[in-house]
C-alpha cells in the first residue's frame, strides 16, 4: 500500500525526487519483464533486463550527484535500445515501439519541471520527433526483415499487452504529474495574487473580486463596507522608523481580522484596511465599535516602547442604485467625516 502511495504521490516539487522516482518504476518495470523473459525463457532478453536494472540502480549516482541531464540522456538512450533490441529479437509484434510513447509525455514534463528549477532540460518537439524516427526506423527495418527469435504467438501477445499497458501506466501517469503540478501552482499564484505580503490579509485585488462577487451573485442586499484609516500613522514611521510602522499595520490587521470572524478583511493600500460584512450576522455598527474600541485598548509594543494606536471606520450599508465605485465612495467620505470629527470613531 505504501508504494502505491508513494508511486501516485503526484506533488513533487524537486527535480531529482522526481528523477529518483522514474528511477523507481523503471527498475520496476524490468523486474516485471525480467519475470515474464524468465518464465518464458528469453536469454537475450533476460540478459539485457538484468543489465537494466543494474544500470539503473547504478544510475542513482548521477542523480545524488546532480548530474541530472546526464541521467535523463542514458535513460532515454537505454529505454531506446532496449526498444531496438526486444524489437530486432521478437519483431514488432512484441510491441516495444511502445516505449518511445512513453518518453514523449515524459520530455514533456521533465522540461516542465526542470525549467522550474533552472535545468537544463531537452527541447521536448526535437526529442520528439527524434524518438518517432528512431522509432518508425525500428520498426520499418522490422517489417522487412524476420526477427531473430520465432516466438509462439502467445508469448508474443502476452508482451504486447505487458507492453501496452506499460506504456499506457506511463503515459497516463506523467499526463496525470502534469496536471497535479499545474493545478498545484495555479493554487499558489492565485493565493499569492490575493494576498498582502506585509500583513498576509486579503490585498486590494482580492477586495475588489469579493466586492464584484457580491453583485454578480445578487448577494449585495444586506452588505456593508467600512473602511478603516490608521490615526496619524504617518508619526510611527517618522518617530520609531518605518519597521514600526510594518509592526502596527501587522498587528492591526491580526486585531480587524480577530474580531471580525464572518467578515472579509483585507489591506485597501497603505494604512487603509476594508471590511466587507453582511446583516443580520454581523451589525456593522457594533462590530467597527469593537474593533475600534480593541485596537484603543491594546498595548502596542515596539522595542520596549509601549505605542497607542486609534482608527477611524467609516461604514456604508449598500443602497439601492449603488455600483462598486459610489458604494467605495461613501465609505471613504464617512472615513473622511470621522477624521474631521477628531478622529478615532465610527461613522455610518
Ligand atoms: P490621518 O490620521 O489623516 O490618516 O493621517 P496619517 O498619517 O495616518 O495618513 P497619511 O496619508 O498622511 O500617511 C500615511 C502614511 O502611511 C504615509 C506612508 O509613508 C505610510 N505607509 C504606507 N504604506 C506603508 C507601509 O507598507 N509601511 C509603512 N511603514 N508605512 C506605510
Ligand atoms: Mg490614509
Ligand atoms: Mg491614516
Amino acid at each position: 500500500m505504501r508504494i502505491i502511495r508513494f508511486l501516485m504521490d503526484y506533488y513533487l516539487d524537486d527535480p531529482y525526487q522526481i528523477a529518483r522516482r522514474e528511477n523507481l518504476v523503471i527498475v520496476l518495470a524490468h523486474f516485471f519483464l525480467l519475470i515474464f523473459f524468465l518464465v518464458f525463457n528469453i536469454p537475450v532478453l533476460i540478459y539485457f533486463d538484468v543489465f537494466s536494472i543494474i544500470f539503473y540502480i547504478a544510475m542513482r549516482a548521477l542523480i545524488e550527484t546532480r548530474k541530472i541531464l546526464l541521467y535523463e540522456i542514458l535513460t532515454y538512450s537505454q529505454v531506446l535500445v532496449f526498444m531496438t533490441i526486444g524489437s530486432v529479437f521478437l519483431g514488432n509484434r512484441a510491441g516495444f515501439f511502445f516505449y518511445t510513447m512513453i518518453l514523449m509525455p515524459l520530455t514533456f514534463f521533465l522540461n516542465y519541471a526542470f525549467r522550474r528549477d533552472n535545468i537544463r532540460s531537452f527541447h521536448p518537439i526535437s526529442v520528439s520527433l527524434g524518438l518517432l524516427v528512431i522509432g518508425l526506423a525500428v520498426s520499418s527495418y522490422m517489417d522487412v526483415h524476420k526477427p531473430i527469435i520465432k516466438e509462439v504467438s502467445i508469448v508474443l501477445i502476452l508482451l504486447y499487452s505487458l507492453n501496452v499497458i506499460f506504456a499506457f501506466i506511463g503515459i497516463a501517469y506523467y499526463m496525470m504529474m502534469f496536471l497535479e503540478m499545474t493545478k498545484k501552482y495555479e493554487g499558489i499564484w492565485a493565493s499569492r495574487a490575493e494576498t498582502d505580503n506585509l500583513t498576509r490579509i486579503g490585498n486590494r485585488y482580492f477586495l475588489d473580486t469579493k466586492i464584484h462577487n457580491l453583485f454578480e451573485n445578487n448577494e449585495v442586499e444586506k452588505s456593508w463596507i467600512a473602511m478603516l484609516d490608521i490615526d496619524d500613522f504617518k508619526k510611527f514611521n517618522d518617530t520609531y522608523g518605518h519597521d514600526c510602522g510594518d509592526y502596527v499595520l501587522r498587528r492591526v490587521s491580526y486585531i480587524i481580522k480577530e474580531t471580525c470572524h464572518g467578515c472579509t478583511v483585507g489591506r485597501w493600500g497603505g494604512e487603509e484596511f476594508l471590511i466587507i460584512g453582511s446583516e443580520p450576522e454581523d451589525d456593522p455598527k457594533k462590530i467597527m465599535e469593537t474593533v475600534r474600541n480593541n485596537i484603543y485598548k491594546e498595548n502596542f509594543i515596539y522595542e520596549k516602547q509601549i505605542m497607542h494606536v486609534t482608527v477611524t471606520i467609516g461604514a456604508a450599508r449598500y443602497e439601492d442604485g449603488d455600483t462598486v465605485e459610489s458604494w467605495i465612495k461613501m465609505a471613504d467620505s464617512k472615513n473622511y467625516e470621522g477624521k474631521n470629527q477628531g478622529k478615532n470613531c465610527v461613522i455610518l
